[in-house]
């Protein structure tokens, strides 16, 4: 099934109102909606473009770890208004897969969307990594977790374990739980052992150097102990066996994160294992014809982070831009990670070079050394969000 619509060269369906380079974007998240705004800014009218996304709002997560302390809200911004105000079309659907050869989007909903560039940016999927933990997600961040601080509250809690999973993650959220705990308890006087087990071999590992030493300097001062090059079996709740050293730990309570694996989406090369999209440094998605962009959670680039995510999609609109004649050549990407830490007193901030999937010249903060003092640091969306924010229900252009 089509929209019924008209029908193009390729005999498929055309959306109203379609006259020029026609962009599908799949995906309204982070790197979905930077890449919207960035191909508004550079392309103008000159492109066409459809947002594909079966969500309602666009999820904005880096506050998941201060609601359970009730000291901050995941916020969520109503993907109509975003799509009115960037004048494109919103398919309320979920991709289901690509033709690459008609250059065609099929949804799930079966509406067949034609392009002359996609974006792919519709994130990662999570996945449980370890039995007997709480899990902390963002769906559910005080259902989750605040089961975990209500039993601190009490006193029915005196030792926690804090495991980073092996694997692809947000290191940053578990960090600050682990931190933000700490003041929790001692703002209320409650005695609470804290251990933080990490497979890096030293904290932030994704950051580099003084990144590491910085966060090591705030753990030991929130009296938490912290084991690097470490990983963990849990045979049983409560019971927390640490690889290499056989060191066995009893904590209350085990608090992990979900890993992330990739979309693997059909009609889209990648390998099998981990199913993310293997993008080059145009974001282009390997092994296709170079129509085809990726951004976000759902790459291969081993940091996930939605800073990095929107800096993917800021270039991705640079080569549609210039697929559709309305931009000169784009850069390659130089991704720059960049992160606002919660620690339970003031915020620190990080910025290193990603180099070859590592971070190099970390420099840390302690006001903001970006202009829009925002967790995500995506240089269309956080002023976008922040106009957002101080306009009220009518949106920023309302
Ligand atoms: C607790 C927590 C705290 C974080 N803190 C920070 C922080 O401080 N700073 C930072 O930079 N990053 C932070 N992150 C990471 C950041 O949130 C992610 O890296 C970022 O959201 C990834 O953006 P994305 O666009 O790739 O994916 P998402 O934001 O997950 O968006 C994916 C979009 O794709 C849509 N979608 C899914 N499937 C389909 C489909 N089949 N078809 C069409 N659309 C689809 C979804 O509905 C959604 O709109 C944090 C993450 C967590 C969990």
């Amino acid at each position: 099934m089509n929209l019924g619509l008209g029908l193009d060269d390729r005999g498929v369906g055309i959306l109203p109102g379609m006259t020029g380079f026609a962009v599908v974007i799949c995906g309204a998240g982070i790197a979905g909606i930077e890449g919207l705004l960035r191909l508004r800014r550079l392309a103008g009218q000159q492109v066409d473009v459809t947002l594909l996304s079966p969500d309602d709002h666009l999820v904005y997560r880096p506050l998941a770890t201060l609601e359970p302390f009730a000291a901050g809200a995941v916020r969520r911004y109503p993907v109509e208004q975003i799509a009115a105000d960037a004048g494109v079309h919103w398919v309320r659907d979920a991709l289901a897969w690509v033709d690459r050869h008609q250059r065609v989007v099929h949804t799930v909903g079966g509406q067949e969307l034609p392009y002359d560039a996609l974006l792919l940016a519709v994130g990662g999927r999570e996945l449980s990594s370890l039995e007997h933990t709480d899990v902390f997600t963002v769906r559910d961040a005080e259902g989750t977790y605040g089961t975990v601080l209500a039993a601190v509250d009490a006193g029915d809690i005196g030792t926690l374990a804090f495991i980073l999973p092996d694997g692809p993650t947000w290191p940053l959220p578990l960090y600050e739980l682990a931190l933000l705990t700490a003041q929790h308890a001692h703002n209320g006087n409650r005695r609470l052992e804290i251990a933080f087990v990490t497979a890096e071999p030293r904290p932030l590992h994704a950051f580099g150097g003084d990144a590491g030493e910085a966060m090591t300097r705030l753990l030991q001062r929130a009296g938490i102990t912290l084991y690097t090059d470490s990983g963990g079996d849990i045979p049983e709740a409560g019971h927390l066996i640490l690889r290499p050293s056989g060191r066995e730990l009893h904590p209350d309570r085990i608090v992990t994160l979900p890993v992330i694996t990739g979309p693997n989406i059909r009609g889209i090369p990648g390998f099998a294992l981990d199913r993310f999209l293997h993008v080059d440094e145009f974001c282009r998605v390997r092994d296709t014809d170079g129509h085809i962009f990726a951004a976000g959670d759902s790459t291969d680039l081993p940091v996930k982070q939605g800073g990095v995510g929107a800096q993917q999609a800021d270039t991705a609109a640079a080569g549609i831009a210039h697929l559709a004649g309305a931009a000169g050549a784009p850069k390659p990407l130089r991704p720059v990670i960049r992160g606002m830490l919660l620690t339970g007193t003031k915020p620190l901030y990080l910025a290193a070079h990603l180099i070859a999937g590592r971070g190099w010249m970390a420099q840390i903060f302690d006001e903001p050394p970006w202009s829009v003092d925002e967790k995500i640091v995506a240089e269309e969306l956080a002023p976008y969000l922040d106009r957002f924010e101080s306009s009220g229900p009518q949106g920023p252009t309302g």
